[in-house]
């Protein structure tokens, strides 16, 4: 029995689907962990992560729609309660696929970022759904401290400040859960983003969950670090006929078109960045795969496989 430990980031975007229901997601997130379940039955140690990007901002938006009947929560709560609503979705899944006998916890996760991050004076995270001009309008009534971006051309999203993560306050509770045999699911939604210096101080910002998961993939010793998304991987050219999968690269080159701006803000730019970081840190791979290839990706026969 291998004790390989896999770190696999899920998409938010993956899992939210068009309609963005409880049904919905909780379905998405049933087929998502097939393939994760069967590494498990392979007998790796599994760590999963999650972003919750759509579902946060959908969440701060319920919030101030219903203002004036129940006080609006800050952002780092709403943070928190989609990382134990998808923890519990994904956890329950988990279990539904593998039965009672497997060990599956979600563990409420806290991540540290620096009060002096430039990220708090320049938004640049997107949250929640698209808009269009005119919804965009009516939503500006509703969250007028709200930043929004221009997407792709006349899709807009509300965009928050995403810190670097440091560290992972819970990191002992997350090693001990894996030597004890369990699943561990952690770092929903990037963590909740905290400010450690005296005492823990919740901060407002979403963590991006792909940095997160390099922060918490590099300090368990994980022998990948597998990023689940709504692509088959990171492409040259994206946006343009002639896009091209990137297949394997080194980090040091990833990090040239990187630098070069090939890769979207907010999206699959933190992917890239954290893969190459893992690869840089650890010196084993880093892939970025479609989530329904999650057990090929895992064995790097799947996806854009950065290596160091
Ligand atoms: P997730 O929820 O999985 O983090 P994101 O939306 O943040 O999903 O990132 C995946 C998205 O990144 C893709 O759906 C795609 O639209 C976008 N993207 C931007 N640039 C690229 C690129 N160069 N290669 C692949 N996907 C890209
Ligand atoms: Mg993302």
């Amino acid at each position: 029995m291998s004790k390989e430990i896999i770190v696999l980031a899920l998409g938010g975007n993956a899992i939210a689907n068009v309609s963005r229901t409880f049904d919905s997601q909780y379905s998405a997130i049933r087929d998502a962990t097939k393939e994760i379940a069967s590494l498990a039955r392979d007998g790796y140690k599994i760590v999963i992560t999650h972003g919750n990007g759509p579902q946060v901002g959908d969440a701060m938006l319920r919030n101030e729609c219903a203002k004036d009947l129940v006080p609006p929560l800050p952002l780092y709560a709403c943070v928190a309660e989609t990382q134990g609503m998808l923890g519990a979705m994904i956890q329950a899944s988990l279990l539904g696929h593998l039965g009672r006998d497997f060990k599956v916890a979600s563990l409420i996760t806290n991540v540290t970022v620096l009060a002096k991050d430039p990220a708090f004076k320049n938004p640049t995270k997107p949250i929640g759904s698209f808009f269009t001009k005119d919804e965009l309008r009516k939503i500006k009534k509703l969250q007028p401290s709200a930043s929004f971006r221009e997407m792709v051309p006349g899709k807009f999203r509300r965009v928050v400040p995403s810190p670097n993560p440091i560290s992972v306050i819970e990191l002992n509770a997350v090693k001990e859960l894996i030597e004890d045999g369990y699943i561990v699911i952690a770092c929903g939604g990037g963590g909740i983003p905290v400010i450690n210096k005296n005492k823990i101080v919740f901060t407002e910002a979403v963590i991006d969950k792909d940095l997160a998961s390099e922060v918490l993939a590099t300090s368990i010793g994980a022998s990948v670090f597998v990023s689940l998304t709504d692509v088959a991987g990171a492409y040259e050219n994206f946006r343009s006929k002639n896009k091209k999968l990137i297949r394997k690269i080194r980090a040091d080159k990833l990090k040239e078109l990187w630098d070069d701006g090939k890769f979207e803000e907010g999206s699959m730019k933190p992917k890239v960045k954290a893969a190459i970081r893992f690869a840089e840190n650890t010196g084993k791979n880093a892939v970025i795969a479609a989530v329904g290839k999650a057990r090929k990706a895992a064995k790097l026969k799947s996806g854009t496989i950065v290596y160091k």
